[in-house]
């Protein structure tokens, strides 16, 4: 399949080019052409999978004629900053050899500024819900719109931007285009598709919440100030030549970065506030060899585009147990090794749990020698002997839940057995 077999026109075509996509990714094969059919969609996929182009190409062709004096015409809604500004840069991207305006509406940035931007006549407006809605009381219509998008939708049910979102709906006319993205098919993401879709087209194309079989997990318990040293130490005593290294924060992406520079190791960094343009020359000299380590946080690092990694290390958790599954997925591609180590302190000893549960699978615990956690040190901001408690009791409810499904699926053997013993032999 190409680009252009789906109905992608010239302009864009030449822009998918200048990025160097050769063909279309899954979800893109699946959803441009019924974009382009004005159908409402509801596709499961992950970051990573190529969905920013999968709407945003056909909604550029959609809205090729310019309509003088019309307003904003599609509205892409996003979780995070961070977000926003990538599918943004992308958009930029796509449009160059089109006439549209874009405008990017993100909280802690100049609300004036926005608005001037706004007043210069903007197609399209990618914004977080919670500023978007700042907009829209300040005089924002949207009456005009005529696709709106929800990416990440779960991402932003979880993160409480629901009433935002119930309230921006209304404002829209009737008759529009809905496109849903969700990484999941939770409740609130369903109950909230019934609320705004109308016919949706599914699409499913999301990786199951499992890590890959051949992916070998392990977490070192070490205390926190000494994570630097242990992960210096593994990366050397390993021999580690490639080695991709998570934070779950820009700071502590940005600490490490010194540590291990001092360490004396190659290293760089990518996160959300490195432009696209470093970000992806720090990729390529990663790839290249020229970096043996890459420290990257999620929201950068969704997407990375890396064949084939020996090694991930989660230097800490991800805040999103989801995320987890994401960064372990880097490595033990196509079916090779890999290994997924992850570095667990004091605090992080009751959330790998999270992960566990969501994976289904116990993640190995080991300490290295001469790492070995001190034991006098205690959780500085809550009640240790609490937490154990909360854990083991949700814990308990998992393995009962766990042991009801077993039950059940014993039982569908056992009456499928049946059923065959009685069938009778067709003669
Ligand atoms: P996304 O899932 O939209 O965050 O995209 C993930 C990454 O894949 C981004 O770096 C895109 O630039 C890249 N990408 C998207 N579509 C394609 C494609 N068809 N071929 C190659 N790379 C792509």
């Amino acid at each position: 399949m190409s680009f252009e077999k789906l109905g992608v026109f010239k302009p864009l075509l030449q822009a998918i080019e200048d990025l160097g996509y050769k063909n279309p990714t899954t979800i893109q094969t699946r959803a441009i052409p019924l974009v382009l059919q004005k159908k409402d969609i509801f596709a499961t996929a992950q970051t990573g999978t190529g969905k920013t182009a999968a709407f945003a190409l056909p909604i550029l062709q959609r809205l090729r004629k310019p309509q003088e004096g019309r307003g904003v015409r599609a509205v892409i809604l996003s979780p995070t900053r961070e977000l926003s500004i990538q599918i943004y840069e992308d958009l930029q991207a796509f449009c160059k050899y089109m006439d549209i305006k874009t405008t990017i509406l993100i909280g802690g940035k100049d609300l004036e500024k926005q608005r001037r931007a706004l007043r210069s006549g903007i197609d399209i407006i990618i914004a977080t819900p919670g500023r978007l809605m700042e907009h829209t009381q300040k005089g924002l219509y949207l009456d005009d719109v005529e696709i709106f998008v929800l990416d990440e939708a779960d991402r932003m049910l979880d993160m409480g931007f629901s009433k935002d979102i119930r309230q921006i709906h209304p404002l829209l006319p009737k008759k529009h285009q809905t496109l849903l993205f969700s990484a999941t098919f939770s409740e609130k993401v369903r109950k909230l598709s019934k609320l705004i879709l109308r016919k949706p087209a599914f699409i499913e194309t999301a990786k199951k919440n499992t890590t890959v079989d051949t992916i070998n997990q392990i977490a070192y318990h070490v205390d926190t100030d000494r994570k630097a040293e242990l992960l210096a130490y593994l990366i050397g005593s390993r021999n580690f030549e490639q080695v991709l290294v998570f934070t779950k924060t820009k700071l502590s992406a940005d600490e490490l970065y010194e540590e291990l520079q001092k360490d004396g190791l190659t290293c760089g960094v990518i996160h959300g506030d490195k432009t696209k343009a470093k970000r992806l020359k720090t990729l390529q000299q990663f790839k290249a060899k020229k970096i043996r380590v890459l420290i990257a946080t999620d929201i950068a690092s969704r997407g990375l585009d890396i064949e084939h990694l020996p090694y991930v290390i989660n230097y800490e958790l991800p805040a999103i147990a989801e995320d987890y599954v994401h960064r372990v997925g880097r490595t033990g591609r196509a079916g090779r090794e890999g290994e997924a180590i992850t570095l667990i302190d004091i605090y992080e000893k009751y959330d790998i749990k999270d992960i566990e549960r969501l994976i289904g699978q116990k993640i190995l615990k080991d300490v290295v020698e001469g790492f070995e956690p001190d034991p006098t040190i205690r959780r500085k901001d809550q009640d240790e002997l609490k937490l154990k408690s909360e854990h083991k009791r949700t814990e308990k409810k998992f393995v009962k839940k766990k042991e009801s499904k077993k039950v059940t699926a014993k039982s569908l053997k056992v009456s499928k057995k049946k059923r065959k013993t009685t069938k009778r032999d067709p003669k």
